[in-house]
C-alpha cells in the first residue's frame, strides 16, 4: 500500500502589497488602501479577521522577510537582524473588495498615535507605491477570526476603542438582523465618530476621550458597562482594545454579570507604554510559564 503525505495547507500565506491611495477617515484614523497582484488569492470572511503587515525600516523601500521559507518563516525571521528585518504589526482587515475587471484591494485602517511607533510613523508617511507585505488568509475561515457568535447566545456585547473600530464595524454589519446588540466604542476625538452600519437591534454609544482623560478610559468603559441595563439571558461578549480596559470589561462580565468565560472573546490589541514585539515577548514567556 502506498500512502501519500499531504502537508496540511496553512490557511496564511505572504501578499506583496503596494499602497495605492490613503485616507484620513478621521482625526485619529488613517485608512490605506494596497492592491497587489497576490491578492487574487485572498480570502475572507470579514468579521475582525487580523493580518500581520510588515513594514520597510527606515531607508529600505522593501521590507526584509524570508519569503522563500514558506510556512518556516517565523525561525528565519527571527534570524535575520533586529535593525534590518521588517517591522511586524498586528492590523485588522478593514475590507476586502475584488470586483470583475479591477484589481482586488484590501484596506487597513491604521490609528496615528503619534511618533511613538513604528506602525504609526509609517501609516502616517504612506503614499502611493510604498511597499509592505501582509502575511493573510488565503482561507476564509481562519484561527486569525476571532468573533464567533455561539448557536445560544440571544445578544451581543461589544466594546472596541480606536483599533478595534475597524473590526467593530465588520462584526456590527454582519449580525444577524434583530438580535439584541450593546456596542460602546471608545475613541480619542469626538471627530472619531462614524455611521455603523447593522441589522441588528443595536444601542451604540460613542465613549469620547478628549471629554475625559485618557487615563480614565478603563473606568469609563467600566461605568458605562455597569449601568446599562441587561438585554437578553446569554450574552456573546467581544471585547477588543488596549489590554487594560479588555482586561477590566471581562472581569466584570464573567465575575458581576456571571457571563460564562468561553461567551467572552477579549483581545488586548495594545498595551499603554509597550511596544508589540515586548507584548508578543510577554505573551511567550507566560505561554511557556502556564
Ligand atoms: C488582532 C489585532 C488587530 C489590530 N488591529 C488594528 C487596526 O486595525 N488598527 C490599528 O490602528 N491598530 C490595530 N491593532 C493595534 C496595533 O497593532 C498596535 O497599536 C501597535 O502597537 C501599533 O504599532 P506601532 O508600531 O505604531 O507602536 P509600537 O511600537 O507597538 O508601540 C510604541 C508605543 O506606542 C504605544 N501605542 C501603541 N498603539 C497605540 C495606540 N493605538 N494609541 C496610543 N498608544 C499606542 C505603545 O503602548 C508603546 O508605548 C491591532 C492589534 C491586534 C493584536
Amino acid at each position: 500500500m502506498t500512502t501519500t503525505l499531504t502537508a496540511a495547507l496553512s490557511p496564511y500565506r505572504f501578499f506583496e502589497a503596494t499602497v495605492a491611495r490613503t485616507r484620513q477617515v478621521g482625526p485619529s484614523t488613517r485608512r490605506v488602501t494596497f492592491v497587489g497582484a497576490d491578492l487574487e488569492h485572498f480570502a475572507s470572511l470579514g468579521l475582525d479577521q487580523s493580518l500581520s503587515v510588515f513594514l520597510p525600516r527606515p531607508g529600505q523601500s522593501d521590507p526584509v522577510l524570508p519569503r522563500e521559507h514558506g510556512d518556516g518563516w517565523w525561525a528565519a525571521f527571527r534570524a535575520i537582524d533586529e535593525d534590518e528585518r521588517a517591522v511586524m504589526r498586528s492590523y485588522t482587515l478593514r475590507e476586502f473588495r475584488r470586483a470583475p475587471g479591477r484589481p482586488e484591494e484590501i484596506d487597513i485602517d491604521f490609528v496615528l498615535h503619534g511618533d511613538l511607533g513604528p506602525a504609526s510613523r509609517w501609516a502616517a508617511q504612506a503614499a502611493p507605491g510604498h511597499r509592505v507585505v501582509v502575511l493573510g488568509p488565503r482561507v476564509a475561515d481562519n484561527g486569525a477570526v476571532r468573533f464567533r457568535l455561539p448557536a445560544h447566545a440571544d445578544s451581543v456585547v461589544i466594546w472596541a476603542d480606536e483599533t478595534a473600530l475597524p473590526a467593530a464595524e465588520s462584526v456590527l454589519a454582519a449580525l444577524p438582523p434583530g438580535i439584541a446588540a450593546d456596542v460602546w466604542i471608545d475613541v480619542p476625538r469626538i471627530g472619531d465618530r462614524r455611521p455603523l452600519y447593522t441589522a441588528a437591534d443595536a444601542r451604540i454609544a460613542w465613549l469620547v476621550g478628549e471629554e475625559a482623560p485618557e487615563a480614565r478610559r478603563g473606568e469609563r468603559a467600566l461605568a458605562a458597562l455597569r449601568a446599562a441595563p441587561r438585554r437578553g439571558t446569554r450574552p456573546y461578549a467581544w471585547l477588543s482594545g488596549e489590554s487594560g480596559a479588555v482586561t477590566s470589561l471581562r472581569r466584570l462580565l464573567v465575575r458581576e454579570r456571571n457571563v460564562p468565560k468561553c461567551d467572552v472573546t477579549f483581545v488586548g490589541y495594545w498595551r499603554h507604554g509597550t511596544t508589540e514585539e515586548e507584548l508578543r515577548a510577554r505573551r511567550a514567556a507566560e505561554a511557556r510559564t502556564a
